[in-house]
């Protein structure tokens, strides 16, 4: 197997053609995108009148979200123009893919973070990736404004979503979906935060339909916490809450992409409770062997409010944004605890009720 071969995978590999890069961009890869995307018997079965339920599974990336597809392209969008510290603000994910990315191509990597709000899966990923982590008294857009202004200095690159670059990576997902599927589905259901994905997703879909490599565009369809549901209100939420803290956002920085990538595919926007999202994270892991976190839940929980909504015949494709593993603390609250036994096959046989 020759180093090329190895180095042939990743987004921008793949998809050097749709992305701006040159030869003298060095591509900072963990071999991130080609993720699975999973058919669904049980949920085409809820939906119903033959529609056919696709769940695209991002927490099986490199850093178990989709934002290592964003982060690939804008570090090495960073070390291509002389960039030696990136930064980012974070609910958990971004700065888990930029320490990592980071860390890969040998830069220091700085995250904002609000103070006491991160999953523990996700804080340990900067630390061991070794990040310096900055955890602020704030929510995450104050993390954010604090980002925006020490970019402003020149001292250090942005790699939050407001750095186009990362956009442009997370688009290759529509692209894998329109080349696994032959063509664009016909409704894309996602959960809503930032709003940096569906802005990307919507780009994708919109590049392959203009290159003639899909017929169709689908109907983005977006589900916030009602807890934190700006674009569904049309105003800014001060103290945005949910037990989804990836999506726990109350000012999002691609607002406007979202609500065009909203109008232009005829798409809408709704609101799921955190009981939803939770009964949606448990329904998908013990029914379908797929666990994923809390705010990726969000577009089962979407899917399941909406499915009569839904044309006959529709293919439908639910992006489910991040691996269960990043939150190990919320499922465990939701789940029963160990059985307890004696060592002894009597013990065992009557819990089982085998007697
Ligand atoms: C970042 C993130 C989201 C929200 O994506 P936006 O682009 O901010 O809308 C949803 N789920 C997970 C797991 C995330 O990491």
């Amino acid at each position: 197997m020759s180093v090329r071969f190895l180095h042939d995978r990743g987004v921008i590999a793949r998809y050097r053609e749709f992305l701006p890069v040159t030869d003298a961009t060095p591509v900072i890869s963990l071999n991130e995108g080609s993720t699975p995307l999973i058919h669904s018997p049980r949920l085409s079965e809820i939906v119903g009148r033959g529609c056919k339920v696709f769940v695209k599974y991002e927490g099986l990336n490199p850093t178990g979200s989709f934002k290592d597809r964003g982060m690939t392209m804008a570090i090495s969008k960073a070390i291509e123009d002389g960039a030696k510290a990136v930064i980012c603000a974070s609910t958990g994910n971004t700065s888990a893919a930029a320490a990592a990315y980071a860390a890969r191509a040998g830069v220091e990597c700085i995250v904002l973070l609000p103070a006491g709000k991160i999953a523990m899966g996700k804080l340990v990923q900067a630390f061991i990736y070794g990040a310096k982590v900055v955890a602020i008294e704030g929510n995450f857009d104050d993390a954010l404004r604090l980002v925006r202004e020490l970019g402003a200095t020149g001292r250090v690159a942005i790699v939050n979503s407001i750095n186009p670059h990362r956009i442009e990576g997370q688009k290759t997902a529509s692209f894998e979906i329109i080349e696994e599927l032959g063509d664009a589905p016909d409704v894309h259901i996602l959960p809503v935060g930032n709003a940096g994905n569906i802005s990307a997703y919507w780009k994708g879909y919109r590049e392959f339909r203009d290159l003639n490599r899909s017929t169709k565009q689908p109907r983005m369809i977006g589900f916030q916490a009602s807890g934190a549901a700006p674009i569904f209100h049309n105003r800014i939420v001060e103290n945005p809450e949910t037990l989804a803290s990836a999506i726990r956002i109350g000012n999002p920085a691609s607002w406007q992409f979202a609500t065009a990538a909203l109008r232009e595919s005829g798409g809408s926007i709704h609101i799921v409770t955190d009981e939803e999202i939770l009964e949606a994270q448990r329904w998908l892991a013990s029914k379908e062997g797929i666990f994923v976190e809390p705010a990726s839940a969000a577009s089962i929980a979407g899917l399941f409010k909406c499915a009569a909504q839904i044309a006959a015949e529709s293919t439908v494709v639910c992006t489910v944004t991040g691996h269960g593993l990043k939150d190990p603390d919320i499922a465990r609250e939701q789940c029963g605890g160990v059985i307890p036994a004696k060592a002894e096959m009597g013990a065992i046989l009557k819990l089982l009720g085998w007697e």
